[in-house]
């Protein structure tokens, strides 16, 4: 016995319109995928927030990137504890099965995610630092970044601290030994990116400049 239901009809029509278009029209191609595996380029860390859309700014076409979405774009420490560890799995996979070229890491605004680390580490969100806190306990991983941005003007401190989620995320990278591996041997390259949902802008990070605009 278990709770899965039938979709909701709106769901079910997008369905039939996409695999009456864009399916019949690539027929071919969808086989060769199927067929012949995956060879992404690159990975892409994306936050889940529903606005965010790599594929869409990057017009990526299916077998392109292998992407993994979490809260707030967050990658966590090398930590082999034997525990389940989602985002790391797909770093994993990525880097040593798909052998990546890239991995791009992009942070937005907005992000709520973010908003609420803010809140947790400034005391606003007490409930978040409770052990029972799925997403208190994940945004631990960006309490460093927190430090960083904490005297900063109101205004600035939340993009502040998006944009260190991004770099914290490349660090923490940088922490997995077949990352850090795959980057001295030159076989892949770390990327840091931000976007603005509103003004539909992207920044990436040069060393030295900080966040510039693409
Ligand atoms: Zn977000």
């Amino acid at each position: 016995m278990h709770n899965a239901r039938p979709l909701p009809n709106y769901l079910v029509q997008r369905f039939h319109g996409w695999r009456a278009t864009t399916f019949a029209d690539n027929k071919a191609w969808y086989r060769r995928l199927s067929e012949s595996g995956q060879h992404p380029r690159a990975m892409v860390i994306s936050c889940c927030d529903s606005r965010v859309h790599v594929t869409s700014i990057f017009g990526a076409d299916e077998g392109e990137f292998f992407i993994h979405r979490n809260i707030a774009n967050l990658v966590p420490p090398y930590r082999p504890d034997g525990q389940q560890h989602g985002t790391s799995a797909a770093v994993e996979y990525a880097v040593t099965a798909l052998k990546v070229a890239h991995i791009v890491v992009l942070g937005h605004s907005n992000c709520g995610g973010v908003k609420g680390c803010h809140d947790m580490c400034s005391g606003a969100a007490p409930q978040l630092e409770e052990t029972s806190s799925f997403v208190g306990r994940w945004m631990d991983i960006l309490r460093p970044g927190y430090e960083r941005v904490k005297d900063l003007p109101e205004d600035q401190r939340i993009t502040a601290l998006e944009k260190e989620a991004v770099l914290v995320s490349i660090g923490n990278l940088m922490s997995f030994p077949f990352v850090r591996e795959a980057v001295e041997q030159e076989v892949l390259t770390l990327h840091a990116l931000w976007t603005h949902i509103g003004d539909g802008s992207l920044e990436q990070y040069m060393p030295g400049q900080g966040f510039i605009q693409v």
